[in-house]
């Protein structure tokens, strides 16, 4: 059985973030503001939109380090709850990165495995220096020849545009 808890606060994302590197089949996210907990077992990413993004993404795993990946800008996730009781979630933006992010947990993939570009990693106080919160998420572009897409993306980004 593989769980995702969403929700649970930080000491405890903490805790479980580094169970979870170890044994592969939990882990648990703190999300600003999150009024209740959710519990999603055996969660799998059933479907993906036609657009990706790039994201500095960041991680309890390492936790002075940011690393740019590609992420589906939408996805639906199927789990169950811990009744077995069967549940789909469609999600967008930055609650789609956290899910792939935490679906990769479960398959023992780290954000650090899934690197693109040239220079990928950042110190996180570095990279704040010269960045505001919101350029962690890039905009969002057709899968479409992926390679092609990506250099294009990465050109902009070089080039100093966000
Ligand atoms: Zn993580």
């Amino acid at each position: 059985m593989k769980i995702v808890i969403l929700g649970a606060g930080q000491v405890g994302s903490t805790v479980a973030e580094s169970l979870a590197s170890e044994a592969n089949d939990l882990t648990v996210v703190d999300i600003d503001g999150a009024k209740q907990r959710l519990v999603m077992v055996n969660p799998e990413i059933t479907d993906v939109g036609p657009k990706d993004f790039l994201v500095w993404d960041d991680c309890f795993s390492f936790p002075d380090l940011l690393v740019r990946v590609t992420r589906a800008m939408q996805v639906t996730v199927a789990h169950e709850d811990l009744k077995g009781r069967p549940h789909t979630l469609q999600c967008e933006g930055p609650m789609a990165e956290l899910m792939q992010h935490e679906i990769d947990h479960l398959d023992g993939i780290l954000a650090v495995d899934r690197a693109v570009g040239l220079d990928p990693f950042a110190f996180r106080s570095e990279w704040e220096k010269y960045h505001l919160p919101a350029e962690r998420y890039g905009v969002p572009y057709p899968r479409e020849a992926p390679d092609e897409a990506i250099a294009t993306r990465l050109r902009s980004v070089a080039a100093g545009a966000s």
